[in-house]
């Protein structure tokens, strides 16, 4: 239908693959152009000795996002990929000794609430009421609707309002909950798309209400096996993919308003004419570096280099000659402070002494992930990005990783040490240098009320008006869920533009 019109997608993320995906599927001849050498970005994968490890995403929630992809392209997920439950969905440990297992089982979670604090039973349930409510009104009709002016938000306000969301996700977990390891439990995910949990708002809650009505996922093979999948499917609709194909900018008819994109230009040099671009890198980058040449790319650049950024990651991959079977598939490590630790790692200009972490443990789920009785594990640290905190990681990481293995050994792995094959970091330093990403942000805008919805870089470019932005700086945000929504907002106005 779009047969004549060509689209450029920047980036082969799951944001930029999803929306390749979904305009080819809509008959825009699309191609896709990655910097590296395999797609994915955040989820790329490494292999070393048999051992497979994902480099990013591994708590895959709403496949049906996913299944969504497989179906607008005419095809069938199971195919394609088969996607395995988690149970439970996290281990959740204190340095007390005390765990709590997260799971879709309600008689399970209330045995282990009431164990608490028995009044938290019930301020359970009216917090699983309330982040319900949230998630129909944030994810279900809010998730994947452009936020392109103003009266849209005017629109969102009044739900916004009831359900208060100008208060933060901690304090709405804590007017429910006394427990403290529970106001933790119940309110730590929003780090998971890089929101602090004092600051960012209450809408956040939505993501116990998402996992508890689709459960919590891996793919058999990683999370790599999905994005070779939507690899796959986009080649089958005719889709065309570049790695290792590097864009260094955006090009465009004229400098005044109304000017447009006509098409992006390669490191090497290589033109791709396009009747409209759409930018899965980093948005910091697209707008400085890729429209540097433009006005509209130097101001741009300029007023988002004013916002708040999401915190780094420090990263550890690791392959045992010993599988710990001890371990849950997702384990979440409470160091021995929570909101403090928080606090530095948002707004400190240092690396603290304590550290909070989650561990990944695939082969709990699925061994072939590494060499019979062997394991491939990750363990990541949230740490401030470099805008704040100018850490030398070249001299800082391998320190880190020595503190980072001597507390699991000590804690969780006893042995881990002596069973040591391989390891590899990837430090705030690589999310600047590998993923372009702004002073090293692992999630992008930090998604607070004010850089969220009509408030984030919006999916459609305000002036050039065929360009485009999807994934995890645009509207909704962070996280696999949010940058497959982001296609969805994405792909709606560019095949609206393509039909026109
Ligand atoms: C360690 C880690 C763990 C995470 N865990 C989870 C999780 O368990 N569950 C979850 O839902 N989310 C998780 N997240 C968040 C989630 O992974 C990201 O929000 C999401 O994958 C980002 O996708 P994206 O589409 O924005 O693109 P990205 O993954 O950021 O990809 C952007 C791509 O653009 C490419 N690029 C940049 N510049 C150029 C250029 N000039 N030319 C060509 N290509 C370019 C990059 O190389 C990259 O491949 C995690 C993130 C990290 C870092």
């Amino acid at each position: 239908m779009n047969a004549s019109k060509k689209a450029v997608v920047v980036g082969a993320g799951f944001g930029g693959l999803a929306l390749a995906i979904r305009l080819q599927a809509s008959g825009m001849q699309t191609t896709l152009l990655e910097k590296r050498d395999k797609p994915g970005g955040r989820a790329y994968v490494y292999e070393d000795q048999g051992f497979v490890f994902d480099a990013g995403p591994t708590v895959i929630t709403d496949p049906s996002c996913i299944e969504e992809l497989f179906t607008a392209a005419g095809k069938r997920i199971e195919d394609y990929v088969e996607m395995l439950p988690v149970a439970p969905f996290y281990r959740l440990c204190w340095e007390d000794g005390s765990f709590f297992d997260y799971a879709n089982d309600q008689e399970a979670l209330d045995r282990q609430i009431h164990a608490r604090n028995p009044l938290d039973v019930a301020g359970y349930q009216r917090f699983l009421a309330y982040s319900k409510a949230v998630f129909e009104e944030g994810y279900v009709k809010l998730g994947t609707i452009p936020f392109l002016s103003f009266r849209d938000m005017i629109g969102a306000g009044p739900q916004l309002a009831r359900l208060q969301a100008w208060r933060s996700v901690y304090s709405m977990v804590s007017r429910f909950v006394r427990d403290e390891q529970l106001r933790q439990a119940f309110s730590f995910h929003s780090l998971l798309v890089g929101g602090n949990p004092f600051a960012t708002s209450s809408i956040y809650t939505l993501i116990h209400a998402l996992e508890r009505r689709w459960g919590v996922w891996f793919p058999r093979g990683g999370t790599g096996a999905l994005v070779k999948a939507l690899v796959r499917l986009f080649e089958d609709i005719g889709g065309r993919i570049e790695l290792n194909a590097p864009v260094a900018r955006i090009e465009v008819n004229g400098t005044a308003t109304g000017a447009r994109v006509s098409g992006v230009r390669l490191e090497d040099g290589r033109l791709f004419a396009a009747d409209a671009v759409a930018s899965n890198a980093d948005v910091v980058h697209t707008y400085g570096s890729l429209l540097g040449q433009h006005p509209r790319g130097v101001s741009e650049a300029a007023s988002l280099g004013r916002k708040r950024f999401s915190n780094s990651l420090f990263v550890l991959y690791f392959g045992l000659d010993h599988h710990h079977s001890q371990l849950q598939h997702h384990t979440v490590c409470f160091g021995p402070r929570y909101r403090g630790l928080i606090d530095e790692i948002f707004k400190g200009d240092t690396l603290a002494e304590d550290f909070s972490r989650y561990l990944h443990a695939p082969c709990v789920t699925d061994p072939s992930l590494a060499p019979p009785c062997c394991g491939s594990h990750y363990v990541l640290a949230p740490v401030p990005h470099l805008g704040n905190a100018p850490i030398d990681w070249e001299v800082e990481g391998p320190l880190y990783r020595d503190r980072i293995f001597d507390y699991l050994e000590k804690r969780y792995m006893p042995g881990l040490r002596s069973q040591l094959v391989t390891s590899r970091i990837f430090t705030p330093f690589d999310f600047r240098d590998q993923l372009n990403a702004h002073v090293g942000s692992a999630f992008s805008l930090e998604p607070i009320l004010t850089q969220s919805a009509w408030f984030r870089p919006h999916n459609r470019d305000k002036e050039l008006a065929n360009l485009y932005l999807v994934g995890a700086g645009t509207h909704p945000g962070a996280g696999v869920p949010g940058v497959i929504g982001s296609a969805k907002a994405t792909a709606g106005l560019m095949i609206e533009e393509a039909l026109a």
